[in-house]
Formats: structure tokens, C-alpha cells, sequence
């Protein structure tokens, strides 16, 4: 007798190399069997999702989830976990200054299971240009604290998976401090032996120096934004470094965010071959009632440029669980893995999808969770958030 069984759905496990129609059998909080539909079995409640798709918990590579010290900030379980995402990696909001607050009152108390890069600043993202004072993360390096860095590491090794920096030129100094924040950030990840992760629009730094610093296993987030220090030429090309860099195994994570998701940018790459790894929202405080909503908005616009659902779904599961080094308890439906099961509706219609430059393109589907289990126990889903305009200038 299983404790669920989940029948009636078009099951899609990358990990597993499952796409078809079978039914989801669970016990004890994991995977209990995958089963042929209508098989008989007993279970202690069954939920039939009609012709839904049934994949493995969302896994967002890329969100903010400090609320109340972050100004980018925003609580996790109502904008991921009941939004369909059953695990996230938060991206670098806590530097090691407040890395203990960060694991206290967020990583122990959320639903979402939450994983986390370091920032190389210890202030992580209390300030930016836009708040009082306006003052960057790099805006003094002696914030960058690698000794720091590698003690809340040690402490955090469960949970902490990479170094972040952010490279822009007005969180710097004008760009003074880029190139050595940069340096200290690499630095950092070699000594606790994680990869590093960068982001780089509007950095005064070329693209072919931030890439000459990163090995593979690293990130560059934001991989198809249209501003400064992008990975494409102004034919929209990709720049030779940028293919060495790939061809070495940088990953390429899309974080689309307020400013970093360019239709116009990702249909060149997506036509030259050039594949995000990981599909990711960089949901925040100052995006989540738009353009970026929910993890699943960001994948309707990979659906609507012309990705496979399994790819997408690839890229939101299986793939961030092994960069999370997860990958044989989340990002799967394999027998054993951790119960977190999202199932999606495939709605057809007319939905306007708007990129961080504000164009707006209209799809044809959209993703709807229907059901969140996280570790067998279903979720309370809330609905896609309302649109409005932005609350201030960051
Ligand atoms: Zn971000």
C-alpha cells in the first residue's frame, strides 16, 4: 500500500530518461515506483491529474530569498515553493557578515529547500546605486574578505555550493574596484574549492577578461542580456571568447531578472546552438509582479522560443541538482529520490511574455502548476502574481 499514487499523467524525468504516460507511486516522503497507468495497486489516496505533466519538484538556479535585510528580498514559499519550485538556489543576497542570519532565518524556516552562494562581499546585497546610502557591494574591497569567506564556508559546507560576485561598473566604484573584487571572488572559490559564479552586465571589465577568469564548473549568470560585457558582438554573434569559454565548460545559468533577459539576444544564441544550462528567474523584490512573475513564466518563454518542453524541463531540474550536487535526491523522479513532484498544466491560448528590455512577444502555451508535493506532502499553490509596475529605481 502506497501512501499516493499520482495517476493519469504524462510523467517527464530527464535524469531518468522517462517521457510518457505513467502513474507516480509514493511512500515515506521518496519515489516509491513509476508505474505502467492503471496498473493495480492500492494506495492511501490517489490523485488523478488528467493529462497533466508530472516532473520532478522545479529547482530555480537563481532567486533572492532575504526579505527584510536584502532589499532585493522576497519570502521563498509563497513566490517558489507554491509556485511549482520545491528547491532553489538563492544567489549570493548574504555575504559572510550575515551568512548566520541568512541560514537561521531563512534556510531552517522555509518550506523551499533552499542552497546557497556565498557572496564575495560579507555585506552581500544590503545596499546598491538606489538605496541610502547608494553604495555597491564592491565599493570597498575590504569587504571582500577571503579568510571570512572560507570560515563560513566551512561552517556552511551543506548548504553554501559557490562564490558570487557581481561585476557592473556602478556597484564599483565607476569600475575601479572590478578586476581585484574579481580576482578575490577567484580566489575565494579556490580555496574552498567551489566553483564561482559571475554575473557581468554593465561591467567596465571586457567579457573576454571576466572569461579568462572563470574555469569549467564556474557560472556566468544573466547569459543573454543585451547590455555591456554580454556574450555576443553587435550582429549578435557569439564572441570567439565566449565559445572557447564554453568549449572549456563554463555553464551558462539565464537568471532573467529586471535587466538581463533580451528576446531579441536569446533567439540569436538559442539559433547559433548556444544552450543555457540552467533556466532561472533571479525572481526579486523588484521583478516579481513582473516581467519575470514566477519560474514558470521564464519557462513559457523558452517553450515559446522554440525549446522542448523536456529540455525545459531538463534545465529546471536535473541539471541544477547536479551543479547542487543533489542530483540523486532532488531534480529526479527515480526510485528513492525525495518526494518533490510538481505537476504542470499545458494551457494553449494568447499570454504576452515581456523581456527585461521591455518587448513584449505573444505565446501560444503556458505552463500552470497544479499540484506541488515537497517530500510527499502537498503544497498549497498560490496564483501567478498580479502585474505591476516597479516599486522604485534599483
Ligand atoms: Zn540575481
Amino acid at each position: 500500500m502506497y501512501d499516493l499514487l499520482i495517476s493519469n499523467g504524462h510523467v517527464i524525468d530527464p535524469a531518468g530518461n522517462v517521457d510518457g504516460w505513467f502513474d507516480v507511486a509514493v511512500s515515506h516522503g521518496r519515489v516509491a515506483a513509476i508505474l505502467e497507468p492503471q496498473s493495480q495497486c492500492e494506495a492511501r489516496q490517489t490523485i488523478d491529474v488528467q493529462g497533466q505533466y508530472i516532473v520532478p519538484g522545479l529547482i530555480d538556479f537563481h532567486v533572492h530569498v532575504f526579505p527584510g535585510v536584502s532589499h532585493f528580498g522576497i519570502d521563498a514559499d509563497p513566490s517558489c515553493l507554491a509556485r511549482g519550485v520545491t528547491s532553489v538556489l538563492d544567489f549570493g543576497t548574504a555575504g559572510g557578515l550575515i551568512f548566520d542570519g541568512f541560514r537561521q532565518f531563512v534556510i531552517d524556516k522555509v518550506q523551499t529547500r533552499v542552497f546557497a552562494l556565498l557572496h564575495i562581499a560579507g555585506q552581500g546585497l544590503i545596499s546598491s546605486p538606489g538605496t541610502l546610502p547608494g553604495l555597491g557591494e564592491l565599493h570597498d574591497l575590504r569587504y571582500c574578505n577571503v579568510e571570512n569567506v572560507e570560515r563560513v564556508v566551512d561552517t556552511n559546507r551543506d548548504v553554501i555550493v559557490g562564490i558570487k560576485i557581481r561585476c557592473t561598473a556602478n556597484l564599483a566604484e565607476n569600475g575601479r574596484n572590478e578586476a581585484e573584487g574579481l580576482e578575490l571572488a577567484r580566489q575565494a572559490a579556490d580555496r574552498v574549492g567551489l566553483p564561482l559564479v559571475v554575473h557581468s552586465p554593465d561591467s567596465s571589465l571586457s567579457i573576454e577578461h571576466v572569461l579568462s577568469r572563470m574555469k569549467a564548473g564556474d557560472v556566468l549568470t544573466h547569459c543573454f542580456h543585451g547590455k555591456a560585457c554580454g556574450l555576443v558582438d553587435a550582429e549578435l554573434k557569439l564572441l570567439p571568447a565566449a565559445k572557447e569559454a564554453l568549449d572549456r565548460g563554463v555553464l551558462l545559468d539565464v537568471g532573467h531578472g529586471f535587466g538581463s533577459f533580451d528576446f531579441g539576444v536569446a533567439r540569436a544564441l538559442l539559433e547559433q546552438g548556444v544552450l543555457p544550462h540552467f533556466i532561472s528567474s533571479d525572481i526579486h523584490y523588484y521583478n516579481w509582479h513582473g516581467p519575470v512573475f514566477d519560474l514558470v513564466t521564464t519557462m513559457d518563454k523558452f517553450l515559446h522560443l522554440g525549446m522542448e518542453l523536456p529540455e525545459v524541463i531538463r534545465r529546471t531540474t536535473i541539471l541544477p541538482a547536479r551543479f547542487l550536487k543533489r542530483e540523486t535526491e532532488l531534480g529526479t523522479l527515480r526510485v528513492g529520490a525525495f518526494a518533490d513532484i510538481t505537476v504542470l498544466d499545458l494551457q494553449s491560448g494568447e499570454f504576452p511574455l515581456i523581456d527585461a528590455a521591455g518587448r513584449t512577444e505573444l505565446g501560444k502555451v503556458r505552463l500552470e502548476p497544479t499540484h506541488v508535493f515537497r517530500s510527499g506532502r502537498p503544497v498549497g499553490l498560490l496564483p501567478r502574481p498580479e502585474s505591476r509596475p516597479q516599486p522604485m529605481t534599483i
